[in-house]
């Protein structure tokens, strides 16, 4: 039966050389494996994967070309979850480091995935840190489950598919001519999100607005460092049909943003500011709301948690997402229904996708009806 099971999953695909050399744990099943009664143990296993993106993405700070990614599997009683660590190499994170968190993840020693608290209070202690790796188990995890109770999560959460938003596209920062071609090769999208923080703002706003008159939200990305300068911007902005300012001062300037929230037209939502469950109650009274993202708060489980708690305190409720593929992008779309602002067009800027998931239809965030968060593999 073992040998089976052994022999099953090798054909599948499941195990790549690549995820064997990084394997988190020595034997492939515990002894009290039984594949009827689901007692058997979970497994994870994760690969590094390099995002190609289709343009130079330049934001305030810096300029890439390409996302480092881990994968990772979580196979239980023959039934596999997806997840993935996205991390854009200023937030810290790594392939290397990811690999070396996860091969400190030992799920081998749980023999129930519908545990979850339990288990991901168990990951997130395993070190300080680690974000993006923690996200890649806890993504992992809930599709596992998902497919375990052959529902999608969305559905689990008793959210409703009709109400997930239409999701902002980004324009990078660039030249103005390169800026108007991105804009119309964007037509698709009801609303584009606009990188600035840079002395060429009103040009970059000024070459869209050339060619488009497309709803725009701006992300600042801590850019600008003066209040009054800030509340200059976004009276211009608010002429120009602008829907809300993201991170719009260093997240250091508390005092600052908050005054400039009071006095602004237009919502300020907290991106840099926001990581975690306690970033949400520090932003309460600075901003108007809060950019959630996966990778940012270790998974679907803390966003879920950190959306509610915006929610309850009255605050405009975002979620974003980092370059990921279509895996990590469609975990997030599964909260979406919940939002004001989706930002999850971060599988459309990549070249090499791998999964088939959630779908940009018309600009509105389109989630399938497949179990988990809904994905088929497609490399
Ligand atoms: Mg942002």
């Amino acid at each position: 039966m073992k040998q089976k099971r052994r022999d099953f999953i090798k054909s599948a695909g499941v195990l790549t050389t690549s995820a064997i050399a990084f394997s988190s744990s020595s034997s492939m099943f515990g002894k009290n494996y039984l594949s009827k009664t689901g007692s058997g143990k979970m497994k994870l296993t994760f690969k590094p994967y390099t995002l190609e993106l289709k343009h130079v993405f330049t934001i305030a700070t810096s300029s890439r070309t390409t996302t480092p990614v881990m994968l990772t599997e979580i196979e239980y009683d023959g039934i596999i979850g997806y997840g993935e660590a996205s991390m854009p190499p200023y937030l810290g994170e790594s392939q290397e480091s990811a690999a070396k968190f996860l091969s400190k993840v030992n799920l081998s020693q749980f023999n129930d995935p519908f545990e979850m608290e339990k288990i991901l209070d168990y990951v997130d202690a395993v070190d300080a840190n680690n974000t993006a790796a923690k996200a890649s188990v806890d993504i992992a995890l809930h599709d596992l489950v998902g497919k375990l109770i052959g529902k999608p999560w969305y559905k689990i959460w008793g959210l409703d598919k009709e109400k997930t938003p239409v999701t902002s596209f980004t324009i990078g920062i660039d030249t103005t001519e390169v800026v108007k071609e991105k804009t119309k090769e964007a037509a698709e999208f009801k609303i584009l999100k606009v990188k600035l923080g840079r002395d060429t703002d009103k040009q970059m706003i000024e070459a869209i607005r050339s060619v488009t008159d497309t709803a725009l939200c701006v992300d600042v990305n801590q850019g600008w460092t003066d209040k009054e300068f800030a509340l200059d911007m976004i009276h211009w902005l608010n002429e120009r049909n602008i829907k809300f300012v993201e991170q719009p001062m260093p997240k250091t300037q508390i005092d600052d943003i908050a005054w400039l929230t009071e006095k602004s037209p237009l919502p300020t939502i907290a991106d840099e500011s926001i990581q975690r469950i306690p970033d949400v109650v520090k932003a309460y009274g600075v901003y108007s709301g809060v950019n959630v993202k996966l990778m940012k708060c270790t998974g679907m489980r803390e966003a879920h948690k950190m959306l509610n708690l915006a929610d309850s305190l009255g605050m405009k409720l975002m979620i974003g997402c980092m370059t990921e593929t279509s895996c990590a992008i469609s975990a997030a779309s599964h909260l979406s229904p919940m939002v004001d602002f989706a930002d999850l067009d971060g599988a459309l800027l990549i070249g090499n996708d791998i999964f088939d998931g959630m779908k940009v239809i018309d600009g509105k965030v389109t989630l399938n009806d497949r179990p988990g968060i809904g994905l088929k593999k497609i490399k």
